[in-house]
């Protein structure tokens, strides 16, 4: 319906001086407040000028109509956990299941490389106008100042180099997605540098009995290392699963955590710690699910995984099941059902959602099984899964990821003055979380986009 609604308006084109009215959409806004039917939304030169009642519509001069009666607006969705430096399929990780001998780690690397842009217009096709890559190799800043104007990218906060003690030998790669650090000097010495190309926000592995450090010794070059990058005027991210790292972190300063705490119910002392901080939470439920469904060979791929993701990538998922035996590692139990979402970190994520904490979706995507794009709507369902109202959900997959990227103001909600960054989907997002994934236009600053045409275009490419 799209390539109807924008007949006359060449692709790509960017209506700039004259306003677009999107009206007779239900609206949800993104900022928690509950939703206008039959709302109005009015866009000129990249902004959303005004928003409110469809009966009330104002017609500046010369606006564009577009009629979506019928369907729901929502903000640009955002996924608050990406590495764009890994591709979600069966090579990406090979730390994990190591098939170099099928296929060497740098020939992955090659082809992530040169799909970057598609792997963005997929992820955009998704309905997501931005993203958080938190962790990865140095050309990571190219590609954010290349995104934020490409009209068919998510924009890019990120993280730059992973901070950590411990680097899984089979990863080594030049140019390196992980920053060795040994002692607290070291650390800060690392985020002077990595301050210096101006990531969004730093990024610390905080992983127990890695590196053979004791806690007390990784605790000191985690705090050195956030101290460092807060008085650089740098926010801190930390990957801590465990309660005991979580609420290390904290103490030390973490501003945002990026995984789940998965080994015990978290304390009110975590909780009071995360409100002390207004430190963010990004429940990452679904990316150990991935893995263990292409581990085992029980993939159950979405349609919209299907569509969406890059046919390379969907394609390595099945390999599992064709490479000969001797070339499979021997610790795969292939065909069992994986083991279902820890309940700990669905139960912590009612928890802190009930404590009024602020949370950000993520996906993880990149890591086998978790496609750029397409997984970011599994993950939202684990969160439906976990308890979270549709709402809910949104206001997390939306503002909650604007606050991640340190763009709260500018993008996340539809509100007069912010960019235009939204998407129209076919389906009741309120009804069922699932209906997010059910895209009929993505727009970004203002220029609106058909997924199907995103998508047909990147085949035309191939
Ligand atoms: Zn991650």
């Amino acid at each position: 319906m799209a390539a109807i609604l924008f007949a006359g308006l060449a692709p790509g084109a960017v209506a700039d001086d004259q306003p677009t009215v999107y009206s007779g959409a239900t609206l949800f806004d993104g900022t928690g407040r509950p939703p206008i039917e039959n709302a109005y939304v009015v866009v000129g030169d990249g902004r959303i000028l005004a928003v409110g009642d469809a009966d009330m519509v104002p017609s500046p001069d010369g606006a564009a109509h577009v009629d979506i009666s019928g369907k729901w607006l929502i903000p640009g969705l955002i996924d608050a956990h990406v590495h764009l430096f890994q591709s979600g399929g069966l090579y990406t990780r090979p730390d994990v299941v190591d098939l170099r001998h099928v296929l060497p780690y740098e020939q992955e690397m090659a082809a992530i490389r040169v799909t970057l842009d598609a792997t963005l217009a997929r992820t955009f096709a998704a309905g997501i106008t931005g993203v958080v890559d938190f962790g990865g190799p140095d050309w990571l800043y190219a590609l954010r100042e290349r995104a934020e104007h490409n009209a068919v990218s998510p924009r890019i906060a990120l993280a730059g180099q992973l901070i950590a003690t411990w680097s899984p030998r089979q990863l080594a790669i030049d140019p390196a997605p992980i920053k060795l650090v040994a002692t607290p000097s070291e650390a800060r010495e690392a985020i002077r540098r990595q301050a210096e190309r101006k990531p969004d926000l730093i990024k610390i592995w905080f992983v127990r009995a890695r590196g053979d450090q004791d806690f007390e010794t990784a605790q000191a070059w985690v705090s050195a290392a956030i101290d460092e990058a807060h008085k650089l005027g740098l926010r801190a991210a930390v990957h801590a699963t465990e309660h005991e790292t979580a609420v290390a972190a904290l103490a030390a300063g973490a501003d945002v955590l990026v995984h789940s705490v998965d080994d015990q119910m978290v304390t009110d002392a975590f909780l009071l710690a995360m409100h002390e901080r207004n430190a963010i939470y990004i429940p990452t439920l679904g990316v150990y699910d991935g893995y263990w469904r292409v581990l085992r060979q029980y993939l159950r791929l979405t349609e919209n995984e299907r569509r969406l993701g890059d046919p390379r990538v969907i394609e390595s998922l099945d390999d599992l099941s064709t490479l000969p035996e001797s070339d499979v590692p021997s610790w795969l139990t292939i065909g069992r059902p994986p083991p279902p979402v820890n309940p700990i970190m669905l139960n912590n994520l009612v928890r802190v959602h009930d404590a009024n904490l602020v949370i950000a979706a993520g996906s993880d995507a990149g890591n086998i099984g978790t496609l750029h794009g397409a997984g970011f709507h599994r993950e939202l369902a684990y969160m439906a899964d976990a308890g979270m109202a549709p709402a809910d959900i949104l206001v997390t997959a939306t503002m909650g990821g604007a606050k991640v990227m340190g763009r709260a103001d500018e993008i996340g909600s539809i509100e007069p003055g912010k960019r235009a960054d939204f998407v129209v989907l076919d389906a009741d997002p309120l009804a069922d979380i699932r209906n997010a994934s059910r895209v009929s236009l993505v727009v970004k600053d203002g220029t609106a986009r058909d997924p199907d045409e995103v998508l047909a275009g990147l085949a035309l490419q191939e």
